[in-house]
């Protein structure tokens, strides 16, 4: 596959004839369509033949004719912790995995970067850390000189209440006099947006979320309109109608997780332009290992309401026109990063969403909500080179994508694919 395609070396420009077009926002594919690129960025995409002063000197075809090929923007992973590695089962390996010193942690998260490219992933929005591992890389991606990587861009540690959830990823707010100075703090650290724990977690053997909500409206509010102040999104976890209902109020960009999310919640989400990031992975994988977790009846059919119920609220929110975001919260237990997100894509199909949804809301939409810093995630001129090609059609099933395929990435064109999620 990586052969029929040249690399956009130099000053050439590559073009290519696809069977079906993705661009990452629409709600139709291209059919039989004409790329023409350079290693920078992307110059046409459209069905009509490309103008000719885009096409090299002479050049009367195609580099590659691909009449049975899809291609559509690398992947994007909304939610991901680059200091964790989900895919270490053994909890106390993973206890003690925490307590490496932040360069290890950094050397290791920058270990696994490569790794996203060959599975077509393109940009991560990391959701935090305390020891400067997501803001490294993001400067790290922002470098001239960076190596093969995804572009990466991070909060920097979250934000929490002192003695409430989340201390191995977040700071207290308690440190500062003022929520704005907490969030100062955190954009003079290279904070690339704010992301606030609203919230507790899920109490599997409940079934819910039992503990109050750790802030208030209006420390949410305040962390908002501080974060907003700076030109900075805020990226908030919460879970439970009683906190989901707080950061609404709130004004937040997106809810990560959302677990237990109402249908009126959605629809005052979509009123407000709060996307929703809803990461069926960490939960889903609770139960596909609930023998390892040596979890009980009882927790077990607690784990399959909550992703039914989540499963439910994910087709409403797309009826309703809520802004959907794929991420994975790769690093959570049992999520490796990289397939965390090809697994999380096929569990938001199995919840009922069409392919194009679900390719959408790992490429174009959180390309368009996000305010990345660079462009990627849709085929459209002014758009980065990186895109993926593959003979497996993901409109079939989003799955194909780990099938073998390519990844055209600035001047590399890269296999990409090739894996097996049923051993994760
Ligand atoms: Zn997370």
């Amino acid at each position: 596959m990586t052969d029929a395609i040249p690399a956009a070396t130099g000053d050439r420009h590559i073009w290519l004839r696809v069977g079906t077009l993705l661009d990452g926002v629409s709600a139709t594919p291209l059919r039989n369509a004409h790329l023409v690129y350079d290693k920078n960025q992307i110059l046409f995409a459209g069905e009509q033949s490309p103008p000719r002063d885009l096409l090299n000197p002479e050049q009367q075809a195609p580099d590659a004719d691909l009449p049975n090929h899809t291609l559509l923007p690398g992947l994007i992973d909304a939610h991901t912790h680059l200091f964790l590695e989900g895919g270490e089962l053994d909890p106390a390996q993973r206890t003690a995995s925490l307590h490496q010193s932040p360069n290890q942690l950094r050397e290791l998260a920058r270990s696994r970067l490569e790794k996203l490219i060959h599975l077509g992933i393109v940009a991560c929005r990391d959701a935090g850390d305390k020891d400067g591992v997501g803001l490294a890389l993001s400067q790290l991606s922002a470098s001239p000189g960076r190596p093969l990587m995804p572009y990466i861009d991070s909060p920097g540690a979250a934000i929490h209440h002192r003695g409430h959830y989340g201390s191995f990823m977040a700071e207290p707010l308690e440190e500062y006099g003022s929520p704005a100075e907490c969030v100062e703090a955190r954009i003079r650290a290279g904070a690339d947006r704010i992301k606030l724990i609203a919230t507790g977690i899920i109490d599997f053997k409940k079934g819910a979320v039992t503990s109050e909500p750790q802030m208030t409206t209006e420390e949410i509010i305040a962390l908002v309109a501080a974060a907003h102040a700076h030109g900075k999104q805020t990226m908030v976890h919460a879970s439970g109608d009683i906190g989901i209902d707080r950061v609404i109020d709130g004004g937040v960009d997106t809810i990560e997780h959302g677990f237990f999310v109402r249908d009126d919640q959605l629809a005052r989400m979509r009123d407000r332009n709060i996307a929703w990031v809803p990461t069926f992975a960490p939960v889903q994988k609770q139960l596909d290992h609930a023998d390892l977790m040596g979890y009980d009846a009882t927790v077990i059919s607690n784990l399959k309401r909550i992703l039914n119920q989540h499963a439910a609220s994910l087709l409403k929110a797309h009826q309703f026109g809520v802004t959907i975001l794929a991420g994975s919260d790769a690093g959570s237990y049992g999520v490796p990063h990289g397939l965390g997100l090809l697994y999380e894509l096929q569990l938001m199909e199995r919840a009922g969403l069409a392919p194009l949804t679900v390719l959408n809301a790992a490429t174009g939409v959180p390309s368009q909500r996000l305010a990345f810093k660079d462009r990627f995630g849709q085929i459209r001129p002014g758009f980065r080179t990186r895109f993926i090609l593959t003979a497996h059609s993901p409109l079939d099933s989003v799955t194909n994508l780990q099938k073998p395929g390519a990844l055209v990435f600035d001047d590399a064109v890269l296999p990409t694919g090739a894996v097996d999620l049923s051993g994760l």
